[in-house]
């Protein structure tokens, strides 16, 4: 049996840290899951919650969409036994019947509902789930290292995707989602060209290791045109400086949530063709995709680990730029 109360980090109001609190152990409803959190992923949206850039979040939230855990027990017409490991992503419902979820398009579900935003995540001991959500998860990937890959992977893939066939792509941003789209792109054989903030010596390093063709400054001209880039910075300045470094016909692919305002540019910045395109949520079918090509290439996360009651700083050093790779929470 579960105990009766369980730790929980909770957002109380935009720019609040988050509090540690007791909260009763949640149970779960007709389709959901009981996890025992083993690990929590720390995302950029997270801190755009936080900060108040995301409308309308339930209040008070448990924040955190890149969860792993183990299943304690399930409510009706759950068939996952207990002890079976699961994740679970950042889309965490959807209407089922609206016009995006049936034609493949249940990312943009009007009635979607988002884990860490409108449901309780996984900043916490316990989180329950809808079981439709979640995913098994490779097994080579312990829980802090499979936590990444709930996010930072599966948007990161539905990014990339946009630019499968692209030989030469500029990645703008170099974090936990770049470092692990780019071990997907090199195994692709495409050509990764990296692009961080000017003097960031560390993180163009970590691109080069990681097998990027090129790595220097966002304000710079890649040595040859781009097929595609993708953008994982929530920047919008970014935007006319990769216009500037595609070739004709080639598309600029923005990943995030959330993004600052895109300066106004001349026209001729987009002619030939070029387009700029955002990437909105996942659906499933990114998600198994994904996670099956993490396990095949054999995909390396590259985290760092800090206890939940941490979380705070942790969020900190994300915003700082303080990281090679991914945050991780572990409860304590
Ligand atoms: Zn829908
Ligand atoms: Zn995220």
């Amino acid at each position: 049996m579960p105990a009766e109360h369980s730790l929980c980090l909770r957002l109380h109001g935009p720019g609040q840290p988050l509090v540690l609190e007791q909260r009763p152990v949640p149970v779960p409803g007709p389709g959901q899951v009981l996890l025992k959190v083993g690990a929590c992923g720390v995302c950029r949206t997270d801190l755009h919650l936080i900060d108040g850039e995301l409308p309308d979040p339930k209040l008070p939230i448990v924040p955190g969409h890149e969860i792993v855990g183990t299943v304690v027990t399930g409510g009706a017409g759950t068939h996952y036994p207990s002890g079976t490991r699961l994740g679970v992503p950042w889309l965490g419902y959807t209407c089922g019947i609206c016009e995006f979820c049936l034609s493949g398009q249940e990312n943009l579900c009007d009635r979607a509902a988002f884990t860490g935003y409108q449901l309780d995540g996984g900043y916490a001991e316990h989180v329950v789930a809808d079981a439709r959500y979640c995913f098994e998860l490779p097994a080579s990937l312990d829980d802090a290292h499979a936590a990444p890959l709930l996010c930072a992977g599966l948007i990161g893939y539905r990014t990339w995707r946009m630019a499968w066939n692209a030989k030469r792509l500029g990645i703008y941003g170099f974090g936990a989602a770049a470092h692990l789209i780019a071990q997907v792109a090199t195994h692709k054989g495409q050509e990764v060209y990296a692009f961080t903030r000017a003097g960031d010596v560390i993180a163009q390093q970590f691109a080069l290791q990681l097998g990027a063709r090129w790595a220097g400054a966002s304000e710079e001209q890649p040595p040859v045109l781009l097929d595609a880039a993708l953008i994982f910075a929530p920047v919008g300045q970014l935007v006319p400086l990769a216009l500037r470094a595609v070739r004709k016909g080639g598309s600029v692919i923005c990943g995030g949530i959330h993004m600052s305002d895109i300066p106004s540019l001349p026209y001729s910045l987009i002619w030939g063709e070029r387009c700029i395109r955002s990437v909105a949520n996942l659906t499933r079918r990114d998600g198994t995709e994904f996670l099956a090509l993490a396990g095949e290439i054999g995909i390396q996360p590259s985290i760092e680990t800090l206890p939940l009651s941490r979380a705070n700083e942790a969020l900190e050093r994300v915003r700082a730029g303080a990281l090679s790779g991914a945050a991780v929470l572990i409860p304590e």
